[in-house]
């Protein structure tokens, strides 16, 4: 099972230079536009065409180019501001006013 550092190194390989001709801005625009696909599974279900496997797996996958481009680490950054505990209230679970 590969981690989530590799599958970031993963979008790299197979998307790296592409990506990098595209640019952050439009990147991002993408990414959003899958976000809204997985939207569209929830609203649509079965209609959309789609499934949540597909569309989680395309904006995790957006969300991985987005962050070659601006130079994250998406793992070590998660673990920092999640790794021990919540960010806000440091519990675990989390102990913060529902929103
Ligand atoms: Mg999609
Ligand atoms: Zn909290």
């Amino acid at each position: 099972m590969a981690s989530l550092s590799e599958l970031q190194r993963m979008m790299d390989r197979l998307y790296g230079d592409r990506d990098r001709k595209r640019g952050p801005e439009r990147t991002l625009l993408w990414l959003v536009s899958e976000v809204a696909e997985v939207a569209e599974v929830l609203i649509k279900g079965k209609a959309s065409g789609s499934s949540y496997e597909d569309e989680l797996a395309d904006a995790l996958a957006w969300l991985l180019s987005f962050s070659n481009l601006v130079g994250v680490d998406l793992e070590s950054a998660f673990m920092r501001r999640y790794g021990s505990g919540c960010p806000r209230c440091k519990r675990i679970p989390c102990v913060c006013p529902e929103r």
